[in-house]
């Protein structure tokens, strides 16, 4: 059992939806107090009533997490209402698909922006309540995909997701002045609208190369989470972890077929 998450104040960055719903949720039933940070009103909206319905406490603002002003206000609209920032959940992230032949330099700027510009505009807006409290956690959400596989249609996106375990390791040096780790979780295929929108033959072959033959679970990376921010974790920092029912691990057709 970990124990101290309680009381916390935690940003949650795309927490209105998949898997930044499911930390919310994880951190919410722990009692920390989470905001939700997403563009969309009424998903954002839907998300805080869900974690108020299951008795947590919640709310939401507005922001687009590639522009710097509207980071900088949504972190000071955190820290106003729950009195300081204690964790950060840089989870927001997109997946649109186009194979580099199609792929405009507008598609690769707006996956950089939101995947990775924003991990550092997010680290960055709450560096000084970091250095206030002395101590702090960051998670962010990276994926299998960039650094670990490949899939066509996701060169920029892969990237983006590479570009945050880069990121990872020299803000960890940095942060490590305020007290505060900073780790990342790395998912394989979580069960998400995001991911819903690729079609049920998408997700049907998914779940048959993963060994433990199902896609994760939002809650999955929201435990992964947890223990990276929790007093527990107080050691690590700089890490990253995959959490994907082993879908990595297979060399080959035959490997999985031998399961
Ligand atoms: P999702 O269901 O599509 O949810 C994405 C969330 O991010 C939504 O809350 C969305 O809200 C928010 N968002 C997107 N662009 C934003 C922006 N510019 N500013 C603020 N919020 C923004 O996606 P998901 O599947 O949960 O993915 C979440 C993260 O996990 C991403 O970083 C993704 O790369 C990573 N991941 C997912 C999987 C998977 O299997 N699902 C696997 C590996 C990694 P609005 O659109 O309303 O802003």
């Amino acid at each position: 059992m970990l124990t101290s998450i309680a009381g916390k104040s935690v940003i949650v960055t795309g927490g209105s939806k998949g898997i930044g719903k499911g930390i919310a949720m994880v951190f919410a039933k722990q009692g920390a107090k989470v905001m939700i940070a997403a563009r969309g009103e009424e998903a954002a909206k839907a998300a805080v009533a869900e974690i108020e319905a299951a008795g947590g406490t919640a709310a939401y603002h507005l922001t687009d997490v590639a522009d710097w002003d509207s980071v900088q206000e949504m972190v000071a609209a955190t820290a106003d209402a729950f009195g300081g920032v204690d964790i950060l959940c840089a989870n927001a992230g997109i997946f649109p698909q186009v194979k580099l032949v199609d792929m405009s330099p507008d598609d690769w700027d707006t996956v950089m922006s939101t995947n990775l510009k924003s991990s550092f505009l997010c680290v960055k807006a709450c560096i000084p309540y970091f250095e206030k409290a002395g101590k702090g956690r960051v998670v962010l959400t990276s994926s299998i995909t960039g650094p670990v596989t490949g899939f066509p249609g996701w060169a920029h996106y892969g990237a983006s997701k590479s570009g945050q375990l880069g990121f990872l390791k020299t803000a960890a040096m940095e942060l490590s002045r305020y007290g505060t780790t900073i780790n990342a979780v790395m998912p394989g295929n979580i069960y998400t609208e995001g991911l819903q929108d690729l079609g049920e033959e998408y997700l049907k072959t998914m779940a048959a190369s993963i060994p433990l033959k199902r896609l994760g679970a939002v809650e999955d990376i929201g435990n992964a989470a947890l223990f990276f921010a929790s007093d527990e974790a107080g050691y690590i920092t700089g890490q990253q972890i995959v959490v994907d029912g082993g879908q990595i691990l297979p060399e080959s057709l035959e490997a999985i077929e031998e399961i």
